[in-house]
């Protein structure tokens, strides 16, 4: 069978001050923590995970807090909104919320028929929140705060900012697998019946916008989700036979990731669904602790000297 893509894994981004980051997804979103580490390529940052029960593939969102980062700044090159699927009927729950927390926020619009709800995390980072068309049956990290009636089921869309879409569209379409389903304007939507959810990616097309900065509350990269090893590596081929430059396979833990930077200026990763976050602790006690992946693990009291503790 043809290797697929499996819709998106998830989504990495640059925050600023990290206890604010996590009071903002845990609590205000409801989000679960489901992994404290560090940056592996930098160690003295964290890496934050915030998805649901298990981190599952196509909810995960993550960080990496550096401190004192200067913000960056929307354009094309980019992925420039992150939408999250939510209940229908759970708009003027997330509005009082959000004057509750100070969260800036649009008042709601609809596109591709569907109803959505735009707001930006402390760091300026945007998000959505989106009443999907089709059923998501997907069963959300609730708190006392955020119930089942209204939490965040994970990824909808996310949307592509580009000069051009063509070169971007003909990974998506000739590589990943991913059909366009709709257009209206200069926004297409792009999906894949691989899956039923986080299987749509939006471009937006505006050639005269100026290059996007990637620095705090800016999307780092996007990653995309495959069953296993074997998936991955056939993808890596056909990327590489498309004249992409794909990274070897790394090794990050909790998943094996290719990198590489699409023609449009955004940088994909492939990450696999193995092994999964509970390799290194229980399922019922994800994110409490500061894992190490075992080339920083002797370092651990320096690490843990530097990085600012969370509460
Ligand atoms: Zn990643």
């Amino acid at each position: 069978m043809e290797p697929r893509i499996l819709g998106l894994h998830h989504v990495t981004a640059i925050a600023g001050n990290a206890q604010r980051n996590y009071d903002f997804y845990t609590k205000v979103l409801g989000l679960r923590m489901v992994k404290k580490t560090v940056n592996f390529d930098d160690p003295g940052t964290y890496h934050f995970y915030f998805g649901d029960e298990t981190g599952s593939a196509g909810t995960i969102l993550t960080f990496f807090p550096w401190t004192n980062i200067t913000a960056g700044r929307r354009g094309t090159g980019q992925a420039t909104e992150i939408g999250y699927s939510v209940p229908e009927g759970s708009f003027d729950f997330w509005m009082k919320r959000f004057d509750a927390h100070g969260v800036t926020y649009n008042k709601p619009s609809t596109k591709f028929g569907e109803q959505y709800l735009t707001f930006l995390d402390p760091d300026g980072l945007k998000l959505e929140l989106i009443v999907s068309k089709t059923a998501d049956t997907r069963t959300p990290w609730t708190t006392p705060e955020v119930g089942a009636d209204v939490a965040t089921r994970g990824f909808h869309t996310v949307t592509l900012t580009l000069a051009s879409v063509a070169a971007t569209a003909d990974i998506l379409t000739d590589v990943f697998g991913y059909k366009l389903l709709e257009q209206h304007v200069n926004r297409y939507r792009y999906t894949t019946d691989a899956v039923q959810t986080a299987a749509y990616i939006d471009l937006v097309e505006v050639p005269g916008e100026g290059r996007s900065l990637t620095a705090g509350g800016s999307v780092h990269h996007i990653a995309f989700r495959v069953k296993d090893d074997e998936a991955e590596l056939a993808i890596r081929q056909k990327l590489l036979a498309k004249g992409m430059q794909p990274t070897p396979q790394i090794d990050r833990d909790y998943f094996h990731s290719v990198y590489f930077r699409e023609p449009g200026g955004v940088l994909f990763e492939i990450a696999t669904d193995n092994p999964g976050f509970t390799v290194d602790e229980p399922l019922a006690e994800l994110g409490t602790r500061l894992m190490l992946p075992k080339q920083h693990e002797p370092r651990r009291a320096q690490l843990e000297a530097v990085l600012p503790p969370i509460s």
